[in-house]
């Protein structure tokens, strides 16, 4: 029995190095953190689009040691464009996390997704032996599911949707809605963040589909489907090691040095759910209101580029720069810049020494499926305060984060005056029990729960579930 993932997303890019050589390096971002040590261990396939070098179709990885086999996927310049960019990210992107004004349902496009979701399940099911396990990911594959079903009725299938699900008033403006809870339900286990999204996936299929649905079970025909909140965890122990490291506490001091004020950090991929032009609106109303803070505290925005291509990126970008150099313009004084604004993605050495010289980290999504970001600074700083947005999946695991609403401007600034102003006994005691919280949920524990339940699952008959 083997493991066969399928995502969007690549575990291990290619990038032709100054030797002329590709080399193949690991992809940033949770997915490949929780899984690629589970298929070193087990082997097994992984099925991924190739965004570049489509010439390659097979790779052993990891390079050095080669453990588990990734397919890689080909599709025209037509699909990238309708299916990617077109539906999954300019219409279940935006309807998913509550942003109906920037959702557009084109024809075309849902006729896209369903070819790239036949050219991923075709791909696996090609490569695929009996008893093989399939576990899919993300609201670019939805259909996937439904397609394995299809052809393999008696196949064990997990789908883990790692975005917000949203209220069905919401998920009920897809025009395609009954489609895509179809493509789901082909699973045997559906994972998600937290148990508001599994409440409003169930109501889904029973206002939508009118199927019979109990606590975490939909019933499909002889099938019954689990549905379940299985936030992703981190790797605890590694952030905390690597935060401890002499290195890393040397990079955090020099950081402070340079700054020489009480440090605020923000790091988000550029992307319009995270709240950002809210977040600077809300330090210019906080430096406007407390003049004692001008030139002792300093923002430093890691805003990760994503998504580059789209003109709504591109107009969030040139909105986000434009707020930081007002504010920059308006308040900066005897060589102080309130706001350090870096357009790049740091390493995780680097960000882990971000953390730990934060005296307050600011997560203040409008929306977001988890937010790991806020997970992996709880787990490395020492003595910082995490605030914490109310619609981040992960404020349902964090209580001992500061929660502020990201929609109330001049809340968001009271509460900074708040942490600034917070003793440090609090802070600690606040940090200690998120850890706790973070050790009881760790990643490894996600996957092989993940992967265990499903291999049983499937085994046994639906009516004992
Ligand atoms: N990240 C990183 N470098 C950066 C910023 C982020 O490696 O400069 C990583 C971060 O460690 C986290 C992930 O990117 O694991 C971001 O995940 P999150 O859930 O916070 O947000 P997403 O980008 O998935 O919306």
């Amino acid at each position: 029995m083997a493991i066969i993932v399928l995502s969007n997303r690549e575990p291990y890019a290619p990038r032709t190095g100054p030797d002329g050589h590709v080399h193949w390096v690991a992809s940033i971002g949770g997915l490949t953190t929780a899984l690629d040590p589970v298929m070193q261990r087990e082997g097994g396939t992984w099925i991924a689009w190739a965004e570049t070098h489509p010439e390659i179709r097979t790779v052993h990885l990891p390079e050095a040691q080669p453990r588990y086999r990734v397919e890689r996927i080909t599709l025209s310049s037509d699909d990238v464009r309708l299916s990617y960019h077109g539906f999954s990210n300019g219409a279940l992107w935006p309807m998913s996390h509550y942003f109906l004004e920037r959702a557009q349902y084109r024809r075309e496009e849902w006729d896209a997704y369903r070819r790239v979701n036949e050219t991923f399940a075709q791909a696996a099911l090609d490569c695929a032996e009996d008893g093989d396990m399939f576990w899919v990911h993300d609201y670019q594959l939805a259909l996937v599911p439904g397609l394995i079903r299809r052809a393999r009725p008696d196949a064990r299938i997990g789908f883990f949707w790692h975005i917000p699900w949203p209220a069905q008033d919401v998920f009920r403006t897809l025009p395609w809605d009954r489609e895509l809870l179809d493509g789901l339900l082909g699973a045997d286990l559906i994972g998600m963040h937290t148990p508001a999204y599994t409440r409003h996936f169930l109501e889904a299929c029973a206002r939508t589909l009118g199927t019979e649905t109990d606590v975490g079970t939909v019933r499909v025909g002889e099938r019954t489907v689990q549905v379940e909140a299985r936030p992703i965890g981190i790797d605890v122990a590694t952030f905390e090691a690597l935060a401890a490291n002499p290195v890393t506490v040397d990079r955090a001091q020099r950081l402070r040095d340079n700054l020489r004020t009480l440090m605020l950090l923000c790091v988000d991929r550029l992307d319009y759910s995270k709240g950002i032009p809210e977040r600077l609106a809300a330090f210019s109303s906080f430096l406007e209101r407390h003049t004692a803070a001008r030139g002792r505290v300093t923002l430093v925005q890691v805003a990760v580029p994503s998504r580059e291509r789209a003109p709504a990126y591109q107009q969030l970008r040139t909105q986000v720069e434009g707020l930081v150099g007002r504010i920059n313009g308006q308040f900066s004084q005897d060589g102080w810049t309130p706001v350090h604004y870096l357009y790049r993605g740091l390493d995780r050495e680097e960000l882990v020494a971000h953390y730990r010289a934060a005296d307050a980290m600011l997560v203040t999504p409008l929306r977001d499926g988890l937010n790991l970001v806020a997970k992996e600074f709880a787990a490395s700083s020492q003595d910082g305060v995490l605030l914490l947005s109310r619609f981040a999946g992960a404020a349902d695991e964090l209580p001992g984060a500061v929660e502020v609403n990201p929609y109330d401007v001049d809340g968001l600034s009271a509460t900074l005056v708040r942490a600034l102003r917070m003793p440090l006994e609090e802070k600690k005691a606040r940090l200690d029990q998120m850890r706790q919280a973070l050790r009881q949920s760790d990643l490894r524990a996600w996957t092989a729960d993940f992967l265990r339940d499903l291999a049983g699952k499937a085994a046994l008959p639906s009516e004992l579930l």
